[in-house]
């Protein structure tokens, strides 16, 4: 196997099985992992059988840690580039890092893995051969709103990642703006209660009005597209997968 001085490796979202071979021997041939939170992926080696030096990596010290690494690389360390889950980069740090290393040459590779917002626009059954994804919506109400409403004019699928804590807000100003959007809220996917809420913008804002439903969760918003494909009309229902994480 080609060896890298830096690669970055998507880490499971929920189910610790979905972890590729070349990932396992890729973190197991590291130097030092580097990653958000020490601990949480401390653990997650552990249960691999892997124990490695942690670097950590975060929003806040990317900048500066970029750098150091892409530097450490030069001399001829060999890193591992993790987050907490998924792929590195998406909603998460490592976008810096690349272009640090672009900067200085230092030669780095991806590795395909796991990553929330493919895996829910998958399983959501709207248009997937166009997509918009906007990271997490804007917690600022103007801002928020012009997503929601470019979603809702947009010809294609728009994908947001979203907190447990605002969902309901936000299914409702979403049902305000287009009440029969087909919308889609995926949650918990790889885990042991994955589950995909299908159903207009104003089914789910019910939904979701009477019941709280925790856990992590993407947001999906069908455009023009879904409804010239008849999405609203088979989005009626809770889809409740069982997987078995
Ligand atoms: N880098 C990650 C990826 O590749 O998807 C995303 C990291 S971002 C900080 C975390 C957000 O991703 C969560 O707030 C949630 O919106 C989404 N997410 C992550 N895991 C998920 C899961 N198992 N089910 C649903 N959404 C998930």
């Amino acid at each position: 196997m080609i060896s890298y001085p830096v690669s970055f490796v998507a880490l499971p979202i929920g189910n610790r099985e979905d972890i590729t071979r070349r990932a396992l021997t890729v973190l197991e041939e590291a130097d030092c992992v580097c990653c958000e939170d020490t601990r949480n992926t401390g653990r997650l080696l552990a249960h691999y059988g892997i124990r490695k030096p942690l670097l950590s990596l975060h929003e806040h010290n990317e900048r500066e840690r970029s750098v150091e690494i892409a530097v450490r690389a030069e001399a001829g360390e060999k890193f591992a580039v993790v987050t907490d889950a998924g792929m590195p980069g998406v909603s998460d740090p490592g976008y810096r890092l690349i272009r640090a290393l672009q900067e200085r040459g230092v030669n780095y590779t991806v590795l395909p893995g796991p990553c929330a917002l493919v895996t829910a626009l998958v399983g959501s059954g709207l248009p997937s051969d166009s997509f918009f994804f906007g990271g997490f919506l804007p917690v600022k109400k103007g801002k928020r709103r012009s997503m929601l409403e470019g979603a809702v004019q947009a010809s294609h699928t728009s994908i947001f990642y979203e907190s447990p804590f605002r969902i309901a807000a936000t299914l409702s100003e979403l049902a305000e703006i287009g009440p029969e959007t087909p919308t889609c809220v995926a949650r918990e996917l790889t885990k042991l209660h994955e589950c995909y809420h299908r159903g207009s913008a104003s089914e789910l804002s019910a939904a979701f009005s009477t019941q709280k439903h925790k856990g992590e969760m993407v947001l999906l918003i069908g455009g023009t597209n879904a409804l010239a494909k008849g999405g609203g009309v088979c989005y009626t229902a809770e889809h409740d997968t069982g997987s078995s994480a």
